[in-house]
């Protein structure tokens, strides 16, 4: 490709809106156009770049053995009332009519598309197990669509879904897939953590998420300093604790020692000033956590949740386990009126008398609050608290893990410290088991002759997102860095001086010589000052560049390689193409 035929222009200036450097360069560097909130065209070096990814993903899914299809993005809603999920899905999901009434989604994700698929093709045990997957367009109306690329509405995605007949085997194709999708990141040049994760919307049991580490991602992981455990901060766990935190301690690391005992506490509401007015921990003190739990036809329930005054809850365990009685779609802070409609007084909750007061059956103690006495908590009644409070002492209490784990906690599998880092996700791999297969009817006949709903896995990966994601975490401050693989162009030829015909006759010639040995190659024959074409190369971020310039007179040119700008003199004789192939290796 020559530079002056490319259908590209760049901007010096940097968009206002785009916050992220990766949303930045994507457009500055003319990859992207936006045309919606969260919507976006793909110019050629940006269709280029996602054929580049899509080819690796490909590549790997193929030859662990998937196929590829391509699913309707536009699906009748009557697949999603029978997986239940047209309710549940929530406003993500956009729903419309066509002129003749009946309804459709814009496909978000494809499990109950799929599943319809497998319910008319698999008959038998023996046609087990297969995969299926496809590259595609996505739709989901986010609340918050932002950051280019990293969160659209309209996106693309790798979604394969992967049926069994017996769990084992999903184990066996769960695991292919999580080798499958490190050869992929691998490829693809990230650095990179993979991590265990909640299975959200989607359901089912056991799900990993690969994560690009980069200081701008949404998602804060929590990883071992010393073992290899890593999990998203959604489902994170850790050792009981059974102290305040060494960095933490204000006042004393011990208990404070009283007989149970009610205070006035007139004011003191929150966890800060009672650990100030009783001089102790917040570790001793008793959090509540009241929550909304709002159903898809919007009635909703407060929930009681009771956490250490110096943890936090952690809002997807919580729906979690609410979730295990009933079917919640999100949490919302309860306002201080809904807790006095409940009988309640905020900043003087604590467990005595709670379920009386409020007939709720939703009221759950975080596990590292087992059996714990000393404690200091509310009074429900205004301006009390009381001290000196045992746990053990009560009968029935609820002890689930909905605290969010934070730094300087210890490891669930080794005891030693833990620590965040961020990271984006781009990829996720489920096991659906047979939520789907079961609602949909999607049978096959055992060998004994025995209709068993599929078993199912699904496996998601973004195609657009990890664009951003490289971006995040490989660009420096002149533009993009792309590895080699996923790079738009191997190397730029730019001929620093067009008008010198020795420069322009010689680059010509090499760009033709490395063209016909498979090498992608842009010649960057623009009348142009050099300082332009060299900070195009930059922004741009192509893998590799070699200036023609007046060296050449000398018999030299320079190689350069975008990641670090490593600078290289190269001896523009005859065998100069296979030194150029080799430093592309
Ligand atoms: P997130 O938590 O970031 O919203 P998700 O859990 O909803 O992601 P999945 O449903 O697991 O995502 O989708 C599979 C993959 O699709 C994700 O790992 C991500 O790479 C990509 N993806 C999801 N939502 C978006 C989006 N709005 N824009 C771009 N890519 C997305
Ligand atoms: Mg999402």
């Amino acid at each position: 490709m020559k530079f002056s035929q490319l259908f590209v222009s760049t901007l010096k200036d940097t968009p206002k809106d785009a916050t992220l450097k990766s949303h930045q360069y994507l457009l500055r560097g003319g990859f992207i156009q936006q045309i919606g909130s969260g919507i976006y065209n793909f110019l050629p070096l940006g269709e280029k770049l996602l054929r580049k990814v899509s080819d690796i993903v490909r590549e790997e899914m193929n030859a662990s053995g998937a196929q590829e299809i391509l699913m309707g993005f536009v699906t009748p809603s009557e697949l999603w009332r029978e997986s239940g999920r047209y309710e549940q899905y929530g406003r993500e999901l956009l729903r419309f009519k066509d002129r003749k009434d009946n309804e459709f989604v814009l496909g978000p994700t494809h499990e109950e598309m799929v599943t319809s698929i497998a319910k008319n093709s698999i008959r038998s045990y023996k046609q087990l197990p297969v995969h299926l997957y496809q590259i595609h367009t996505k739709f989901r109306d986010e609340l918050r669509p932002r950051f280019g690329l990293l969160r659209g509405r309209e996106f693309i995605m790798k979604d394969g879904y992967s049926f069994h007949s017996s769990w084992e085997d999903l184990d066996r194709e769960f695991q292919t897939m999580e080798l499958t999708y490190k050869r992929i990141l691998e490829r693809m040049g990230v650095e990179f953590k993979v991590v265990e994760a909640d299975s959200g919307a989607i359901g089912g049991s056991g799900s990993k998420e690969f994560m690009v580490l980069a200081p701008c991602g949404e998602d804060t992981i929590v990883v071992c300093e010393s073992c290899d455990y890593g999990a998203n901060i959604e489902i994170a766990q850790r050792m009981p604790r059974t102290a305040p935190r060494t960095n933490e301690v204000k006042y004393d690391s011990n208990p404070p020692k009283a007989a149970f005992a009610r205070f006035f506490t007139p004011e003191v509401k929150t966890i800060e000033s009672l650990s100030e007015f009783f001089k102790v921990d917040t570790f001793w003190i008793l959090k509540a956590i009241v929550k909304k739990a709002v159903r898809a036809d919007n009635s909703a329930e407060l929930a009681y949740f009771f956490v250490r005054g110096d943890d936090e809850g952690e809002d997807t365990k919580m729906l979690n386990i609410l979730n295990a009685k009933d079917t919640f779609l999100s949490l919302e802070d309860a306002s201080i009126e809904e807790i006095k409609a409940a009988g309640l007084e905020a900043g003087f909750i604590g467990p005595y008398g709670l379920r009386h007061i409020t007939q709720s059956e939703h009221i759950y103690f975080d596990l590292s609050l087992k059996d714990a006495n000393e404690l200091i908590c509310g009074a429900n009644e205004k301006d009390w608290h009381l001290v000196g409070v045992d746990l053990g002492t009560f009968e029935g209490l609820e002890y689930v893990d909905i605290a969010a784990v934070k730094e300087g906690d210890c490891c669930p599998k080794c005891a030693q410290r833990l620590c965040y880092s961020a990271g984006i996700e781009v990829g996720h791999i489920f096991k659906l088991g047979t939520k789907y297969s079961q609602a949909l009817n999607a049978h096959f006949l055992n060998k004994e002759g025995k209709a068993e709903a599929l078993i199912m896995g699904c496996y998601g990966f973004g195609i657009s997102r990890i664009l951003p994601a490289i971006l995040e975490q490989k660009s420096d401050e002149l533009g993009c860095v792309w590895s080699k693989e996923v790079s738009v162009f191997d190397i730029a030829i730019i001929i620093s001086n067009t008008k010198d015909s020795t420069q322009y006759e010689f680059a010509l010639t090499l760009y033709e010589e490395l063209k016909s040995q498979g090498v992608d190659v842009l010649l960057d024959e623009r009348d142009e000052r050099f300082g332009v074409k060299m900070k195009d190369f930059e922004l741009l971020g192509f893998y590799s560049a070699l200036i023609v310039g007046k060296a050449l007179s000398e018999g030299k040119v320079e190689f350069i390689l975008r990641e670090g700008l490593q600078k290289r003199e190269l001896k523009a004789d005859r065998h100069l193409s296979q030194a150029i192939m080799q430093a592309l290796d």
